[in-house]
């Protein structure tokens, strides 16, 4: 893999004027870096920044995620023997660090609103004691007067402020909370403070820097091009998404993909949809029960089901390394939402692909968002952001060449041989392959576009469809997959923390026979090894004698189906909503398309006599393309449901006299 690095600015050797210098003299860096955390070399900058940090100085930091951000600051906690204190927007994220160390054997903590007082006051306790390593705080707790308080008590080695791109407005995730960080110099004038980011442009950079009153700070910037990825953005035109999204993931044979949707509804309804295709797919959105949540995310980070179709409440914290693809089925927000998202994908290096299947409508609908927002320079920025992600989209420039400069970095190469600009679209998202729910389209559009499309593919030379090649005896692989989701039950974490995919495929490789063979595995430190060591043993042999993984997935029953069998058991559409953990919206809209079809009948106990009357009257006059002003146009007890359904049963009427 070509470097990732193409700068780092700073001597991180020179020290800063008054700080204190963290290390004792004989701590070997390299000793603990195998002994907790497994690996026998740093990534890319981690051992400048750890010393950096190491030598008590003000650090800035922006590294694309999954680039070994968190070990930065987690080695100079352990080497200090003091407490650094983690500053983190998301509990949920605190909460999976603080465990992921515990497996390594390093004490940490999290301090928090959703702990009971009296968790809450053992943490404060052992914390004053100095027996933490790492004590996690959200931004909010931080703001509180007792915190700063109980902060003097605490032997504080160094504050770490995560997603610290949070603390500038003209970032895309600006959280006023954070603003409260700029107290940290004023109260703790001697501790170092080191500030973390994934996606940080220059003027955000420079936010970072003032707001937090860095003193002469080492700054580490790594480069913001990932050449394993393949960036594409296509354009759909009406009603040509659903089934290129098909297409895509069917040309996907192994790895996991996340489909980002821009509403709950559109998760549910795509994997609705991706069912009716036969492809399992699995939801995930901010409104789902917590326990549901963390089911769905656990079965696809388990590899039980590849496809994830989320919101982008889905993925912050997740450490995936094998998302082979990552597609966007509406305009992000900006660029640096963008990068984020996408980023997600090929962390293991081996190439993956970052679709941005993007419809004209999604302009309308961001700009139409834009335009109720109330502060004035907050609108301008946010309108910024839009015309960057637009030209983005629309530009005839290399994709990742426009990232890079974006985040103010100027790459020495024009064109990239990794994007649909550079090398033309993928076959798979030429043209549109009929599903069973696309629209008809006009017709002259669609033809010349395919015209169009086939001629672009004549031109593009690029080898299709990237499948990294598979030197893992695929049997093993899922036996020790299943041995670690039984593991990850009974501890009560997630499988990731029992083991990564990398080691994982690593241990499939070199069959380990001793426990100093595991030992060589990259990943398992001295607390892994000891705690499954012998387990993984076991399971080799156990697999070497033959056994093999039980049949995994349960098959599930198509949705449309399964919807029509419980409307004919005499559910409501509620019960059938909390029966198959989907949104009454989506129900109904999953009804009003097989209503639509003629595969189901409308039933007039759905929809009363007289609202029925009264939207149909009002299809007459307004036509039946947009919801929104039908809806308006009704009296308020008429629900969009309601007139969802009438739509369908007129529609289908519509079609049986044609
Ligand atoms: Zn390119």
């Amino acid at each position: 893999m070509p470097s990732n690095i193409l700068r780092a600015s700073a001597d991180a050797f020179s020290r800063g004027p008054s700080y204190t210098v963290l290390m004792p003299p004989e701590a070997d860096l390299f000793a603990l870096l195998r002994r907790y955390w497994g690996y026998s070399t740093f990534r890319p900058l981690q051992e400048k920044i750890v010393q950096s940090l190491v030598g008590g100085r003000d650090t800035c930091v922006v590294m694309p995620t999954g680039g070994g951000k968190s070990l930065c600051y987690q080695l100079p906690a352990l080497v200090s023997g003091k407490t650094a204190i983690v500053i983190s927007p998301l509990i949920a994220l605190m909460q999976d660090q603080a465990a992921q160390l515990a497996q390594m054997g390093i004490p940490a903590a999290v301090l928090n609103s959703t702990q009971t007082s009296g968790e809450q006051s053992d943490v404060t306790k052992k914390a004053c004691a100095g027996e933490y390593r790492l004590l996690y705080l959200s931004p909010e707790r931080l703001a509180r007067q007792d915190t700063i308080t109980l902060l003097r008590r605490i032997p504080v080695a160094f504050f770490a402020i995560d997603e610290a791109h949070c603390i500038s407005e003209w970032g895309h995730e600006f959280r006023p909370e954070y603003r409260q960080l700029s107290s940290l110099r004023v109260n703790f004038r001697d501790l170092p403070i080191a500030a973390f980011t994934a996606s940080a442009t220059r003027r955000v950079r420079h936010d970072i820097l003032t707001q937090l009153q860095l003193r002469d700070p080492a700054k580490y910037i790594a480069s913001f091009h990932r050449a394993n990825l393949r960036y594409v953005a296509r354009r759909c035109e009406y009603g040509e998404q659903p089934a290129l999204l098909v297409n895509a993931l069917r040309s996907y044979a192994d790895g996991a993909i996340i489909v980002y949707a821009p509403t709950i509804a559109r998760v549910e309804e795509t994997v609705d949809f991706l069912e009716e295709q036969g492809i399992p797919a699995i939801a995930y959105h901010g409104q789902m029960e917590k326990e549901q949540r963390r089911i769905n995310q656990e079965r696809w980070m388990a590899d039980e089901v590849r496809v994830l179709v989320g919101t982008i409440a889905f993925g912050l914290g997740i450490n995936k390394a094998t998302v082979r693809a990552v597609i966007h089925l509406s305009l992000p927000q900006s660029i640096e939402q963008y990068y984020q998202e996408a980023g997600r994908a090929g962390r293991d290096g081996l190439p993956a692909d970052c679709l941005l299947l993007w419809q004209k409508r999604d302009a309308g609908l961001l700009a139409y968002f834009i335009d109720k927002i109330t502060d004035a320079a907050e609108k301008e920025r946010a309108w910024q952001r839009y015309h960057t992600i637009r030209r983005f989209v629309e530009s005839a420039s290399c994709r990742h060449r426009e990232i890079c400069v974006h985040f103010g970095e100027t790459p020495k190469w024009t064109s990239c041989n990794a994007c649909d600009v550079c090398s033309g679209l993928p076959a798979f998202l030429f043209t549109a392959a009929p599903t069973g729910r696309t629209r008809r389209r006009r017709k002259g559009s669609a033809d010349a576009r395919s015209a169009q499309l086939s001629a672009s593919a004549q031109l593009s030379a690029r080898v299709e469809t990237p499948v990294p090649a598979s030197d893992v005896d695929s049997d093993l692989r899922e036996y020790l997959r299943e041995w670690r989701r039984r593991v990850a039950q009974q501890d009560k974490i997630a499988s990731f923390m029992v083991m990564h995919d990398s080691s994982l495929d690593e241990i499939c490789r070199r069959r380990p026979a001793s426990l100093d063979e595991i030992r060589g595995i990259p990943g398992f430190g001295e607390k892994k090894t000891e705690r499954y060591g012998q387990q993984i043993l076991q399971a080799l042999a156990e697999f070497k004698n033959g056994a093999r993984a039980s049949a995994l997935l349960e098959v599930k029953s198509n949705p449309a189906e399964e919807t029509i069998r419980l409307l004919g058991e005499g559910h409501s559409f509620l019960e059938i909503a909390n029966l198959r953990g989907r949104h009454v919206s989506s129900v109904v809209g999953l009804i009003a398309n097989l209503v639509e079809k003629g595969e189901l009948e409308f039933q007039p106990e759905w929809v009363e006599e007289a609202k029925l009357a009264s939207i149909e009257e009002a299809c007459a006059k307004l036509g039946m393309r947009a919801l929104k002003p039908l809806k308006d146009a009704l009296p308020p007890d008429v629900t969009y449901e309601d007139i969802r359904l009438v739509i369908a049963r007129l529609r289908c009427a519509h079609r049986q006299t044609a």
